[in-house]
């Protein structure tokens, strides 16, 4: 019988991309909606906490292992903000030109050299939404924020984070490439080799 786990996500590139990699253990990754299950309330302080609040709220509805991720930027002159609330920084109606233009003048006469930032990406996922012992990881990718925006690919901060090793920005760079570099890709590889060393060949339902 095929497994099935649950991802605490909408987004469909999300559902792509953890799809292609569970695929290699004979996993499904099924999208939240599927199970009626709508969007937890991120109540946790880091993104670890909010990933494993999403895979908790995503197993005990669906009754299935779930997985869930959660993102941002932080930058280091404004104490880690936006954090956790990267997406919704710019309050009400927030977007992503609006999210940018409020880290610009948050950052308005720093100069370069103190404007370093770092994308994070947590992973969470849980057997049940009790599991004591749930698979967790995080990882980040350094930068540092322009004073104006380049580039036209990506989302979010990508246009003012700038990539030193790449001499360019994260919304310049060929999404390949930033598939390989960014905060995501890296938890993703971590998560992969934990997963390998303690879950294959679990018993998942
Ligand atoms: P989420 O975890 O997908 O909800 O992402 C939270 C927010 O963090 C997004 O809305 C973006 O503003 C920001 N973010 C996360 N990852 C990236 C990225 O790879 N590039 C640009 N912005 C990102």
């Amino acid at each position: 019988m095929l497994k099935k786990i649950v991802l605490a996500s909408g987004n469909a590139g999300k559902l792509r991309e953890f799809s292609q990699l569970f695929s290699t253990w004979d996993i499904q990754v099924l999208p939240q909606s599927e199970f009626g299950v709508e969007d937890a309330e991120e109540t946790g302080l880091s993104f670890i906490e909010n990933a494993l609040i999403k895979a908790r709220h995503a197993s005990r509805i669906s009754g299935l292992p779930a997985l869930a991720d959660d993102s941002g930027l932080a930058v280091d002159a404004l104490g880690g903000a936006p954090g956790i609330y990267s997406a919704r920084y710019s309050g009400e109606g927030a977007n992503d030109e609006r999210n940018n233009s409020k880290l610009l003048d948050a950052l308005r006469g720093i100069e370069a050299s103190a404007r370093s930032a770092s994308f994070h990406c947590a992973l969470a996922f849980v057997r049940s939404y009790d599991d004591p012992v749930p698979l967790v990881c995080s990882a980040q990718w350094r930068g540092r924020i322009l004073e104006t925006p380049m580039g036209e690919q990506g989302f979010g901060y990508d246009p003012l984070f700038y990539v030193a090793s790449e001499g360019m920005t994260s919304a310049q760079l060929p999404r390949e490439v930033k598939n390989r570099l960014s905060h995501r890709a890296r938890a993703v590889g971590l998560f992969e080799a934990m997963w390998r060393e303690q879950m294959a060949g679990a018993d998942l339902e």
